[in-house]
Parts: structure tokens; C-alpha cells; sequence
């Protein structure tokens, strides 16, 4: 049965006590410790009404924050395209209640300027997402990936002028690394335009940011969103028979290709499926949780192929159980493998 939530004259706001909201680093914004992203089964060829009731069960459970990029699709475009018209059917009254993200700086038109990271690039990809969502700002508009031949002044600058000129409350980067994000940072800083988020791929199975150091580099005020926290679904009960099941990212073999889901690999997502379970956890849930016991992380940035996926993970938002130090050390010794 599809979910069911009256989202256009909503008279019941107990959702936003069923969610935590945490401070973007030493900013004012805060946002959901779940956030929902909008990467995968929001493009063209996505059922409209899954779509919706992704959306709207995220929305009735406190999740404020909708993370897009210009590239989302596919094709690239389409779930920008697809999430402003849910955002006109079904939330239209919320609008102040939302904080929608975007990005640029993946290929997105031929030419030189349809990539990377120049003022041209960053201006007119932000132009063009503003009108697929068909709002007048983004809530926070963020450089994708750090680009090597363009000076970090110009695009840090292209950031600030879309703030100074309303298409964007705040700015971000994503896939910096601790040098590169500290150097853009101050750079913003300098033209008074506050980085909020550094988003960044972080989960149990891969923490770079940790070998990175990012967390202290970042000194806590930025705030870091992680992206793929499931690890596109491995830290799930998917995967955990060995098999690639219908239906599922590694099925598809894009992002997640079927090759990744080796014996060894099994064999670990089953370890720590038996400590979440000892936990009264998922393994999904326990993933999330592990990721929320760091105050550094503002929000955790989900993907969800239906309401369901999304429900079982919003569980252990108002739980939040820690963790012992053995575990953690279990957990280290698993993923480090
Ligand atoms: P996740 O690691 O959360 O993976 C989401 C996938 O996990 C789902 O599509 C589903 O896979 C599976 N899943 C989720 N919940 C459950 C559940 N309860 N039980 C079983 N399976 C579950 O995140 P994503 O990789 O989707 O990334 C999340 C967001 O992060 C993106 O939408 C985007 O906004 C952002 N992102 C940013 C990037 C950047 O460069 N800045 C890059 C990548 C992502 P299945 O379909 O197999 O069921």
C-alpha cells in the first residue's frame, strides 16, 4: 500500500520531534541527521508515485533536507526535473520548511564550459538547475569535485556571487579533501561567505576521511555530510546470502558494479550483520548509527529505492544507541581487512 500522508495541509507537525537536527558545523543551518538523496531511482524512467512517497515519507518524518546535483538522472537533469514537480504537487506550501541542495561540476553540456569548475560553468549550471527545479534559490549550492586546472579563487568566487545574487542561502563543496577543502574554505571566508558542508563519501567500508584527517583539519565548523553511508547498499541485508538479487544497485552493475560483491566481502558484511544483530540492529541501521555517534557529522545523506528501505532506517534515528569500545574495535578489525 502506498504510503499515505496529507501533505498539503499538514495539521500534524509531531514529525519534526521524531527527527535530530544538528548545527552545519559553526553555522546557523542546521539539518536532519538523516538527510534523503536524490542521486539513484529518481530519473526518467523512475515510477513517479514511488518517487513521491519516498519524498513525502521522508518529509512526515522530519527529513528537511533534499540532496540533488545537476548530473542526477538518468539522464542528468531528471531528477531535478522530477523533484520540483513533486516539490509543486505536494509540498508546495513547505517551501520555507526545506533545505534543497544542488551541485555543479560534472559534464552536463558539450563544450568547454559544460564541466569542472569555472565561474561560467558553476553560474550557468546553478541557472539551469533552478529552472529543472523550477525554484528561485537553492537552500545550499555546492562545487561537486575539486577541479585541477581552474584557480580555486575563481570557482570558490563563482560560489559567493551566486549567494551575493540570491540563487543560493549557502554554499559547499563536495569530494574535497582536508587541504583542498581548508584552502576553499578560507578563500570563502575572505569574501564573507561561510562554507557550510564539506560532503563527502563516508562509511564504515570506506574512510578515507579518517586517513585524511579531515574532521580535525575542518576544526568543526564546517560541517561534513557523508554520502553513501550504506556503501550504495553492501552495509545492507542485501547482499548478505552472496547473492545479487532483482532490484538491487549491484543488479544494475552502474555505480555499484556485481564484481564488488566477492566471498571476502560477504564474508565481512556478515561479521558486522552479526554485531548489529547482537545490537538489535540492522546492519543498515547499525551503519548509520556508527556514522551518527560522530559529533563532526551534521547528516547523514541516504539513498532509498522505496519508503520501506527509508522507514528501517530512520529507526535508530531516535534511539541512537552507542556503541561499547569493543564493539568499535570489532567493527575496526572487520573493515580494515
Ligand atoms: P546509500 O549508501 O544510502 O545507498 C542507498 C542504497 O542502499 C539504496 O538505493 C538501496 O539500494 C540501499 N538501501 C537503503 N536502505 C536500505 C534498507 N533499509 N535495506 C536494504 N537496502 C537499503 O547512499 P547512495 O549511494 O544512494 O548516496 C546517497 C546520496 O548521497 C545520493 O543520493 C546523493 O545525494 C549523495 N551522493 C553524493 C555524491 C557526491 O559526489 N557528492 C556521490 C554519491 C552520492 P538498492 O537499490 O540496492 O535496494
Amino acid at each position: 500500500m502506498m504510503y499515505d500522508c496529507h501533505m498539503s495541509h499538514p495539521s500534524d507537525v509531531s514529525r519534526y520531534a521524531k527527527m535530530v537536527y544538528r548545527k552545519a558545523g559553526d553555522n546557523g543551518l542546521k539539518l536532519p541527521v538523516v538527510s534523503l538523496g536524490l542521486w539513484h531511482n529518481f530519473g526518467a524512467e523512475a515510477d513517479p508515485l514511488v518517487c513521491r512517497d519516498i519524498v513525502a515519507t521522508a518529509f512526515d518524518h522530519g527529513i528537511t533536507h533534499f540532496d540533488l546535483a545537476d548530473n542526477y538522472g538518468p539522464p542528468p537533469g531528471a531528477a531535478e526535473c522530477r523533484f520540483g514537480e513533486i516539490l509543486r504537487t505536494t509540498l508546495a506550501s513547505h517551501r520555507d520548511e526545506l533545505v534543497v541542495s544542488s551541485k555543479a561540476g560534472y559534464q552536463m553540456w558539450p563544450g568547454p564550459y559544460g564541466d569542472w569548475g569555472s565561474r561560467k560553468h558553476i553560474i550557468a549550471g546553478c541557472d539551469q538547475s533552478l529552472k529543472r527545479l523550477g525554484l528561485d534559490y537553492v537552500d545550499i549550492f555546492y562545487h561537486h569535485r575539486p577541479d585541477p586546472n581552474t584557480p580555486l579563487e575563481e570557482t570558490m568566487g563563482a560560489l559567493a556571487s551566486l549567494v551575493r545574487s540570491g540563487k543560493a542561502l549557502y554554499v559547499g563543496i563536495s569530494n574535497y579533501h582536508a587541504a583542498e577543502a581548508v584552502k576553499a574554505i578560507r578563500i570563502l571566508n575572505d569574501m564573507g561567505c561561510p562554507c557550510v558542508l564539506d560532503q563527502v563519501r563516508y562509511s564504515m567500508l570506506d574512510r578515507w576521511t579518517e586517513k585524511d584527517h579531515l574532521f580535525s583539519a575542518l576544526g568543526g565548523k564546517t560541517g561534513v555530510i557523508c554520502f553513501s553511508p550504506l556503501a550504495q547498499g553492501l552495509l545492507t541485508d542485501t547482499y548478505l546470502s552472496g547473492t545479487i538479487p532483482a532490484g538491487s544497485r549491484a543488479k544494475e552493475n552502474g555505480s555499484l558494479k556485481a564484481e564488488q560483491i566477492t566471498h571476502s566481502l560477504v564474508v565481512r558484511l556478515n561479521k558486522l550483520d552479526a554485531i548489529a544483530k547482537k545490537r538489535g540492529q540492522s546492519l543498515s541501521q547499525m551503519a548509520v548509527s556508527w556514522l551518527l555517534r560522530n559529533e563532526g557529522v551534521t547528516s547523514v545523506l541516504v539513498g532509498a529505492r522505496n519508503p520501506q528501505q527509508l522507514l528501517q532506517i530512520l529507526e535508530c534515528v531516535e534511539t541512537n544507541p552507542s556503541f561499547s569500545a569493543e564493539e568499535l574495535n570489532m567493527i575496526d578489525k572487520i573493515t580494515e581487512a
